[in-house]
């Protein structure tokens, strides 16, 4: 399993050599049902302290390119091209090995609000949407931005594979 202190010092590493490091810094929070956030607001790259010491180290250096490319790529990439050609580029290979990850895998609608949570949604909402983890109460300022992405047969395959 992997150690904390040595998580947050490959997570310094990184942002050194791919970002700003006096513009962005690494801190641990406490999700328990994903395992890293890429927070524009405040220009952090956070990974869940649980889960961190749930995975091992190579999952949890793929969590962190991962949140390391959406501050690459900014937030209104997504998961799009731009997104999974930086991503790629900086050695990440999108092994999924959380339960929850694997279902949002194959859901085609994707929305990130201003502080880059993600959703996840198999249908279009049918209505604007506010983060609930922003915010309890429906709000513009926390408005998710919905994306919809091409699900390949690859990926279904790699989802399917990785589920059992
Ligand atoms: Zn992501
Ligand atoms: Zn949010």
């Amino acid at each position: 399993m992997a150690d904390l202190e040595r998580v947050r010092v490959e997570a310094k590493n990184l942002i050194a050599r791919h970002l700003d490091p006096t513009v962005w810094s690494f801190a641990f929070d406490n999700a328990k049902t994903r395992a890293g956030l890429c927070n524009y607001g405040i220009k952090r790259i956070t990974v869940s302290r649980y889960l961190a010491s749930r995975y091992d180290e190579n999952e949890i250096h793929q969590v962190l390119l991962h949140e390391v490319a959406h501050a690459l790529a900014g937030p209104r990439a997504g998961h799009g091209p731009k997104w999974r050609s930086i991503a790629a580029g900086i050695g990440y290979v999108g092994k999924r090995t959380h339960s929850g990850e694997i279902a949002n895998d194959l859901a085609p609608w994707i929305g990130m609000c201003p502080a880059g949570h993600e959703h996840y949604r198999y249908r279009r909402p049918t209505r604007p949407l506010a983060c609930g983890l922003c915010t309890r109460r429906f709000s513009p300022r926390h408005l998710i931005d919905w994306q919809k992405r091409e699900i390949t047969q690859a990926e279904r395959r790699r989802a399917s594979a990785s589920a059992r």
